[in-house]
């Protein structure tokens, strides 16, 4: 393998590795991609098994994945174990970085919910005066966007809305259910906008790299893939200063191997490219690689009881169905203690309530939970987090993972504009749901720790200017020509929106740029 050298490496087989594959096999170009972890069977894997079949009966294992929230005994092995590749923070400030390494990624199971960046976050800094523009804007990605969403078969409705970017989209025709349309009604009055949601329908539920995107850049005889093998360190030549090799280790025989690329292309999702790059002690001229850690705000939000739907009267007309309350706050006037803004995501359900819900006990509680099942209706806020210097990343100095790479240390905290926001988005929930005649039975304020959306981003910045960030508008480094991130990490803002779309359009226009270059020997 030392003496092959590839044309382009490829680092990581997610969402937008595969975006990156696509592309430029496509284009003639060979890659090798390499991928930390094994390649799952999607249909076997997926046989459930019963509770008594596992040693915990279903609940998770001690100590494996204490910040994965979706985790349980069922889909344990989905998960990065935490106790072979640990992560450092303080205590009093957890994060929560939610990892999967099995072959295609995250991509293989996020809820595919699939939204534009509009202009009010690639903009941010012209509209309210905080933090910095990105350096493209709606304009420069919106080509690519359309791309994505006819690959991913993204189903939504036009709404017209600046702050809700309309798309390429396979069209929602299902009808409003009568609580859904009276919470519509309700955000009328209230002048907030409730609109159907957007997500990636993919090819039989899954809208995976490895079922979308994958199979046409295996397809050109381009694509080598490996998997099973942890990229340690990225190294150059000392006298062009470019990138032109990668060390890694076979995750199970631990055997040592390097591999020789005329580029490299990382897509390990935004935290592993990052500690790639910061163990390399490389492509960081402009000191900020590792901060501007941002997500979103998960977590506050209420519960509500549809009164007409209890007694057993829920019927399909009434109850079930989704609702997006995109941005609102910040776009035509200005909130009174925070800037930016949140989305609303909104659902409701015949299944029975969570007992939770209820401040009662024995038989009384076990009336209301007879009562009120199937009149649920819940909202949740996707807030957006500012990006701020002091929200970082670095390596730890004594922490090192199965294979003796060196750990990440998470060091972020929410401040007063995302609990603000907080308050604002549950206290207006709570007018709006009052407003549509539905009991509010709880209501939570507080936000879950940072990183619980799975939506990391914004530590390898792009923009303009060499000395503020990393990344050019390509996806490029400043510092080193021959070397692309093209995961999150290069965002400059999060906004309130799920980030995969942007990421994957973001990876499409990087990868179709290299390609550009390499022609015309460049790079
Ligand atoms: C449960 C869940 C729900 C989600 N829902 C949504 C949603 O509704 N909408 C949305 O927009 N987003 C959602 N997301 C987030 C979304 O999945 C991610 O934004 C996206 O998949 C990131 O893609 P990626 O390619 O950047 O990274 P990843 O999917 O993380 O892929 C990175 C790959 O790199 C490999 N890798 C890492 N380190 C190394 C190394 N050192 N050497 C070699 N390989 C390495 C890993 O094995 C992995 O396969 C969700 C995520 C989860 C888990």
């Amino acid at each position: 393998m030392a003496e092959e050298i590839v044309d382009v490496l490829i680092i990581g087989s997610g969402h937008s590795g595969g975006m990156a594959a696509k592309i430029l096999t496509e284009k003639g170009i060979s890659c090798l991609m390499l991928n930390a972890g094994p390649v799952a069977d999607v249909h076997k894997d997926t046989e459930p098994k019963p509770a008594y079949a596992l040693p915990f009966r279903g609940f998770s294992q001690p100590g494996r994945l204490p910040h994965v929230f979706q985790s349980n005994e069922f889909n344990a092995n989905t998960w990065v174990d935490e106790r072979e590749v640990p992560y450092t923070y303080d205590p009093q400030h957890p994060y929560n970085w939610v990892r999967v390494r099995l072959f295609g990624g995250r991509s293989l199971f996020w809820s595919r919910q699939s939204f534009r960046l509009s202009d009010y976050e690639f903009k941010g800094k012209s509209h309210d005066g905080f933090g910095d523009d990105w350096p493209i804007g709606l304009a420069d990605l919106a080509p690519y966007y359309s791309r994505v969403e006819s690959i991913f078969r993204v189903q939504g409705r036009a709404d017209g809305l600046p702050q809700y970017p309309d798309g390429n989209f396979v069209p929602d025709e299902s009808p409003w259910t009568g609580c859904m349309q009276r919470f519509m009604a309700a955000g009328k009055q209230m002048g907030i906008p409730v609109c159907k949601p957007r997500s990636s329908l993919g090819v039989d539920g899954l809208a995976s790299s490895v079922n979308l995107v994958l199979p046409d850049a295996f397809a050109t005889g381009k694509l080598k893939a490996i998997p099973n093998v942890v990229v340690r360190e990225l190294s150059v030549d000392k006298n062009t200063g470019s990138v032109n090799e990668a060390h890694f280790v076979d995750r199970l025989s631990r055997r040592e191997m390097s591999v020789k690329a005329r580029v490299v292309v990382l897509a390990a999702g935004t935290l592993e490219s990052t500690r790639l790059l910061l163990n390399s002690k490389l492509a960081n001229s402009s000191g900020v690689m590792g901060h501007y850690l941002v997500d979103q705000v998960y977590g506050p939000g209420i519960v509500c009881s549809v009164p007409e739907a209890r007694d057993g009267k829920a019927t399909p007309e009434l109850i079930g169905g989704g609702a997006l309350v995109p941005r609102f706050r910040n776009i035509n006037s200005k909130a009174k203690n925070f800037i930016r803004g949140y989305a609303l995501n909104v659902h409701s359900s015949t299944r029975p309530m969570d007992p939770r819900n209820f401040a009662a006990y024995g038989e009384e509680l076990q009336n209301k939970l007879d009562s009120y099942s199937g009149s649920g209706f819940s909202t949740s806020i996707m807030g957006e987090v500012l990006s701020r210097y002091e929200n970082h990343v670095s390596i730890d100095p004594k922490v090192v993972d199965a294979w003796d790479i060196p750990a990440l240390r998470i060091e972020t905290k929410y401040t007063d504009n995302e609990f603000n926001m907080a308050r604002d988005a549950v206290d207006t929930c709570i007018a709006l749901a009052e407003a549509a005649g539905f009991e509010v039975l709880s209501k939570n304020y507080d936000p879950n720790p940072p990183g619980y959306s799975i939506h990391e981003l914004g530590t390898c910045r792009m923009g303009n200017d060499p000395k503020t960030s990393v990344l050019n508008k390509w996806s490029q480094s400043h510092d080193i020509k021959n070397l692309f991130v093209v995961d999150g990490a290069s965002f400059v803002s999060a906004g309130w929106q799920n980030p995969t779309m942007t990421i994957v359009a973001l990876a499409m226009r990087a990868s179709e740029y290299l390609a550009e270059q390499m022609r015309q020997g460049n790079v």
